[in-house]
């Protein structure tokens, strides 16, 4: 048996958590989500992947929670129940040693908050915790020089936050998070759909919609999906066809505050870094990204040219992954928190 205590990373996002383990990369990744019996919120039914099915088929009986929202733990009880989970998902039950956990946070998360994810992973087992901020770990997984004295920018699109952030010399420099993300765009489509076609859809729906015809700028190819919603005039099912063109539409007001974040964040920039930045490009990270067209936007926008990382989904995890082999020299448990300047 394993006399050292194994290393994991976790990315704790809104709406998806990795566990990396060292020496074995990422082997877990499920939905942040726990389904519990609505009379005795002990009685625990499902976490993650088993939990996502039994999402919408819920019935009175069962409830489904999201501990998170937002990048931050709104129900503390499920965040540790979810934490258990999947450490011992990730290393099994057997580990008579506890594992020392890196956790991924929002980088503008309060000190409270901060707390509170310590304080959950602790009590779910691990024998130490470090948090690590969500665009370093972006960064550091996307493959940037974040210890070159060179500025890199990453934007991190998650489910409920996005993170745009520029960093150096191993620190972020300048950094904003926001609460706007994938789960916003899913909203933004529900609420232009029934101002729109009168039509009610549910979030999995309009999810569907994002994926399959989202965009964020001018299309090559317009495309169109049917989808079935329930007409708010005659409280019967009705067939739409929605068009790319009309997601862009829908979609407006959430870009316009991610752009708004990256634009401060470029603002707040050295200009030695701006330059770095304007040569190296901006990447994207965050599952958010994949909506079509949002590098064109960024590069259309800002006149710096941005790709999306190629495994974007995952940066984060691997980024906090890679990072376990610095956690002994972290001395206040987080990292990166000295050099930044903050953005309010
Ligand atoms: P978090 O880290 O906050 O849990 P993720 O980085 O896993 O979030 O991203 C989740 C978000 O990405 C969700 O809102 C999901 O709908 C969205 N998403 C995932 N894949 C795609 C895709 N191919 N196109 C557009 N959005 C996507
Ligand atoms: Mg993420």
């Amino acid at each position: 048996m394993a006399l050292i205590a194994p290393e994991i990373g976790i990315d704790l996002g809104t709406s998806n958590t990795m566990v990396y383990v060292r020496g074995r990369g990422i082997v877990v990744s499920e939905p942040t989500i726990v389904v519990i019996d609505s009379d005795n919120k002990h009685n625990v039914r499902a976490v993650g992947d088993e939990a996502e099915i039994l999402l919408g088929r819920t019935g009175d009986k069962l409830v489904a929670v999201r501990p998170l929202k937002a990048g931050s733990i709104v129900n503390f009880d499920m965040a540790e129940i979810l934490l258990r989970y999947f450490i011992r998902k990730a290393i099994g039950v057997s580990h008579v040693i506890k594992p020392k956990v890196l956790v991924s946070v929002p980088c503008t998360l309060p000190m409270v908050a901060r707390k509170a994810v310590t304080e959950a992973a602790t009590l779910a087992g691990a024998k130490t915790v470090y948090l690590i901020e969500k665009p370093f770990a972006a960064a550091i997984g996307s493959g940037l020089p974040v210890y070159e004295p060179i500025g890199s920018m990453v934007v991190d699109i998650g489910g409920g936050t996005t993170d745009a952030a520029v960093v150096s010399l191993g620190g972020l420099v300048v950094a904003q998070s926001i609460q706007v993300g994938g789960m916003k765009m899913d909203e933004a489509i529900v609420n232009y759909i029934k101002k729109e076609f009168q039509v009610m859809i549910g979030e999995r729906t309009a999810e569907e919609m994002k994926i399959s015809i989202g965009c964020v700028f001018p299309p090559e190819e317009e495309m169109t999906m049917e989808i079935k919603g329930r007409c708010l005039l005659t409280g019967l099912p009705k067939l739409i066809t929605v068009t790319s063109t009309e997601m862009m539409d829908a979609f407006e007001e959430p870009v316009e505050r991610i752009m708004e974040a990256v634009h401060q964040v470029l603002e707040r920039t050295p200009p030695e870094l701006v330059a770095d930045i304007s040569s190296n490009g901006i990447v994207m990270t965050g599952g958010g990204s994949l909506i079509r067209g949002f590098d064109k936007l960024v590069t259309a926008r800002t006149g710096i040219h941005t790709v999306v990382a190629e495994n974007a989904i995952q940066c984060v995890a691997e980024g906090t992954g890679k990072s376990l082999e610095s956690v002994g020299e972290m001395k206040d448990g987080t990292m990166n928190l000295s050099r930044r300047k903050q953005i309010n």
